[in-house]
């Protein structure tokens, strides 16, 4: 069954319900309700007939019976216009309630003069805005969401305030802690031209893509290696509050697979009940985090469009001594791996450049940079920014170039971290780690069978 025929099932109630109540505010209420029904349908995938899936995960789709008794009880209610948008900066509380479509001089007299009011627009900008109105503009409640300031609830609560217009026709202004859930979800898609298009088609927020490039760092070159075709599928979990993911806080990525040039890489987040320190893990208990990074690279929004030019390598590393990545001139250089910085200056055809000294007699070189972080003799541990993209030395445009050597001979910079020892799990850990492995599985494989340009749906 498509997922579109789904979609079309959960809102034929919603039609008919429309025929019925042919009143004005059903333009709002379709508006709510559409929005509603896709945003369940973002996190509910297609299950296909499978009773043996774990019980955290979303898969509660929209029923028909519950979406009439919905509308009929939305019915009940003289509801109005409900409004989201976010607060920007520079934004005032007229400017705020244009776009609100709120027309209410005693609303917004009263956020001017009321001192929680006046929160909304202090500090941070972005805070998630929900505003009840009568058609005629008349407010009931405003509802904003945004991150607490302490840290030591910033991780777990967020800010809820609520301005509502009493009995009296008055309003009154609160502040609450509310707690984050957190959802889990399921993605999928392919990569046809850069792993953030792939992404975002798939609904998935940069963090989680940025997650999946450092989960496969030291298998995969996402900046060179990345190839069309090739696949994703994702657990990962989305924090909300009141229900709506939030765009301040990051969820983590719990499982993936990623199919690169044909090979599947799959992984999972793991922690260890005794020491609680987590770290991705392969399905056969090796630690993804490497000696050595595939790439010194950053993996961003900026970078990774430069990678997906898909041509092959016109000069093999051998006649060229190392391998070139092209990025814009600023972007981020990184050490692949734990050392101490034996360069750091000017040598002529290099230009700018740093040479990191590695255990056992391996040595990396970062080549034309416009800027140098480091200085010689300085300890840098492995992902530590040493520098910039640039042109300087003999570099006709701006590119990262980068060697590898073992006991002053060159290498094949490709095969420094797949070559480089993976950290074991500790025998304990391994039965429920072992769980957590068949758990990931059944959730890749529903993620596996997500068709891309419905996930893609809002
Ligand atoms: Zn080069």
């Amino acid at each position: 069954m498509s997922v579109w025929i789904r979609l079309q099932q959960s809102l034929q109630p919603l039609e008919s319900f429309v025929a019925r109540h042919p009143r004005g505010l059903m333009g709002s209420l379709l508006g709510l309700l559409g929005g509603f029904a896709v945003t369940a349908f973002g996190i509910a995938p297609l299950v296909p007939g499978n009773a043996a899936l774990p019980q955290q995960q979303v898969v509660q789709a929209l029923g028909a019976p519950e979406l009439e008794q919905q509308l009929e009880a939305l019915a009940e209610h003289p509801l109005g216009l409900l409004r989201h948008d976010q607060t920007r900066s520079g934004d005032s509380v007229d400017s705020l309630l244009t776009r609100l479509g709120a027309f209410d001089a005693s609303f917004a007299a009263f956020l001017r003069a009321d001192p929680t009011s006046r929160q909304l627009l202090q500090g941070r900008t972005g805070k998630r805005v929900s505003l009840e109105a009568s058609p005629e503009g008349r407010v009931q409640r405003l509802v904003a969401r945004f991150p607490v300031g302490v840290p030591e609830l910033a991780a777990t609560h967020f800010n809820r305030m609520v301005i509502e217009r009493g009995d009296d026709g008055r309003f009154a202004s609160r502040v609450e802690l509310g707690r984050y859930e957190t959802q889990m979800r399921l993605a999928s898609g392919e990569i046809r031209s850069s792993l953030f298009a792939a992404t975002d088609e798939a609904n998935v927020p940069d963090g989680i893509a940025t997650q999946l490039a450092d989960m496969f760092g030291g298998d995969i070159d996402f900046h060179r290696e990345l190839r069309k075709g090739d696949r994703f599928s994702l657990v990962f979990e989305s924090m909300t509050a009141d229900g709506e993911p939030v765009a301040w806080g990051e969820g983590r990525l719990m499982a993936a697979e990623f199919v690169n040039g044909g090979r599947a890489h799959q992984a999972i987040w793991f922690q260890d009940t005794d020491t609680r320190k987590g770290g991705y893990y392969g399905f056969d208990g090796q630690s993804k985090r490497r000696s050595f990074l595939a790439s010194p690279m950053e993996f961003s929004r900026v970078s990774s469009g430069f990678a997906m030019r898909f041509h092959p390598l016109l000069q093999s590393w051998r006649q060229h001594k190392g391998i070139d990545y092209s990025a814009p001139t600023g972007t981020p250089v990184r050490n692949v791996g734990d050392g101490v910085v034996d360069f750091a200056g000017r040598q002529n055809g290099y230009g700018n450049v740093v040479i990191v000294r590695h255990a056992g007699g391996k040595e990396t070189l970062y080549a034309h940079l416009s800027r140098i972080d480091v200085r010689k003799g300085q300890r840098v541990d492995q992902g530590a920014r040493i520098g910039a993209v640039g042109a300087t030395g003999w570099a006709t445009g701006p590119h990262l170039h980068f060697e590898f050597r073992v006991a002053g001979v060159h290498k094949d910079p490709r095969q420094l971290a797949r070559a480089s020892e993976a950290v074991k799990l500790p025998q304990g850990a391994f039965k429920p780690f072992l769980a957590k492995v068949d758990e990931a599985k059944t959730k890749l494989q529903v993620a596996a069978t997500l068709d891309v340009g419905v996930t893609g749906l809002h």
